[in-house]
């Protein structure tokens, strides 16, 4: 019998699960699908089989799926319905996001009990997002006990910065006691994307120096210095750096106190405040790129307050980051936002000339799922758009990580 090849994503959050099934003999996608609004009675299941020449033909279903585990049954019924099933001897193993995996996880992990109580352990510095990944983790491994699962963690890619750019500020012992430093989030993204320009640019990642900037509804940056991070925007948690769909961003911390003692507002308020109700939707009411876009088109000053708002704190960190590099052959914009609105990509460069920073207004209106090169031929840093693909990374480390340890 041939090794097994395939690997199955799985993207636990705290109401929904996101999925692919993946071959890794070719990087094929066999499946993909989701399961949103779980615990509601409309829940949604949406799976999609892809055929060999990339037709797919979705089927969608509204049932009430109470938790976790009833979700991932009804994945594994949708995949058994196509011959996929969780049961087939062509599955080499699960791997799961892993959104905190703090200062332990530097690399993707294959779970053990003592594994899942670590990430466990972490919850306290991500309560949003570690509680569905263990649930998930623990689900799938009550379905194939006997089967490989392993963590890739959205922390990993970022523990190799050195310690001047982890630390905050402030009182060691403190810091220390409770775990308090900048992780990072993202980073299997940013691990893709700045491998993807290395090999645009027709080099090995070890000779580049690369910003990465993942602008999605959730936004980061970091600075990646011959295939390792060397500095990141977020930090304790994903609130820290760039403007974002909903977060703020960088504030002066001491607006949280003063928002205690002179709003009353509670400390969980404050944080569904700063995660849920900043960024550009507490700028402009809208999280939504293009609908900010069209607001800004028919004349609208709060949306273009916003954009102007986000553009400037994104030009701050490629200053930044250029600084933190010395050297930059690349900027690459990823995720929902760098890699649709030609618009961001335009202001984030202007007047970067000096910098050797500059976009081919043609070359950044073309859309396209490729990876792309959209700076002029004179420009001495390459601007690029990369389409991130986290599914593929994760199932890319898993499928290494468990062949690897088969020899
Ligand atoms: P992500 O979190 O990577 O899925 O990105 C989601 C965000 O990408 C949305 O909230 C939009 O702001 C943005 N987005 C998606 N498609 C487009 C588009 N065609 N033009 C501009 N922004 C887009």
């Amino acid at each position: 019998m041939s090794n097994p090849t395939r690997v199955l994503v799985l993207n636990s959050g705290s109401s929904s699960v996101k999925y692919q099934l993946l071959d890794m003999s070719d990087g094929a996608r066999l499946a993909v699908g989701l399961v949103e609004r779980i615990g509601e009675e409309t829940s949604r299941l949406v799976h999609t089989p892809l055929t060999g020449d990339g037709s797919a033909a979705g089927r969608e279903r509204t049932a009430a799926v109470p938790d976790h585990e009833a979700a991932l049954k009804a994945v594994a019924e949708e995949l058994a319905a196509d011959g996929l099933g969780l049961d087939s001897p062509d599955l080499a193993a699960i791997g799961h996001r892993v959104v905190h995996g703090g200062l332990r996880f530097s690399e993707p992990t294959v779970v053990t009990d003592e594994v899942l109580a670590e990430i466990e352990r972490l919850i306290p510095v991500a309560p949003l997002h570690n509680p569905a990944n263990v649930t998930g983790i623990r689900t799938a491994r009550a379905l194939r006990p006997d089967l490989p699962q392993v963590a890739v963690f959205d922390t990993a890619f970022h523990t190799s910065m050195p310690e001047h750019a982890a630390r905050y500020a402030i009182d060691v012992e403190t810091a220390d006691a409770h775990r308090i430093r900048r992780y990072g989030f993202h980073g299997t993204s940013h691990a893709y994307v700045s491998r993807r320009v290395a090999g645009l640019l027709g080099k090995d990642p070890a000779e580049v120096n690369v910003i990465v900037l993942h602008l999605g509804n959730g936004a980061s940056a970091s600075a990646v210095a011959g295939g390792r991070c060397v500095d990141t925007s977020m930090g304790l948690t994903p609130l820290e750096g760039l403007v974002m769909g909903t977060r703020s961003g960088d504030i002066d911390p001491a607006v949280v106190f003063h928002l205690e003692r002179v709003a009353g507002m509670s400390t969980d308020e404050i944080d569904v405040l700063l995660n849920k109700k900043s960024g550009l939707v507490g700028l402009c009411g809208d999280n939504d790129m293009r609908e900010i876009r069209r607001r800004i088109d028919e004349g609208d000053e709060r949306a273009q307050l916003a954009f102007d708002i986000y553009i400037h704190r994104l030009k701050k960190y490629i200053g930044a980051y250029y600084a933190v590099l010395g050297r930059v052959d690349a900027v690459a914009f990823t995720a929902g936002v760098g890699e649709n609105a030609a618009p961001v990509r335009e202001a984030a460069v202007a007047g970067l000339e000096d910098l050797g920073l500059a976009v081919d207004a043609g070359l950044n209106a073309v859309r396209s799922a490729e990876p792309r090169l959209i700076s002029p031929e004179y420009a001495r840093v390459a601007v690029a758009v990369v389409p991130t693909d986290e599914e593929l990374e994760i199932a890319r480390q898993t499928y290494s990580l468990v062949t690897s340890a088969a020899h």
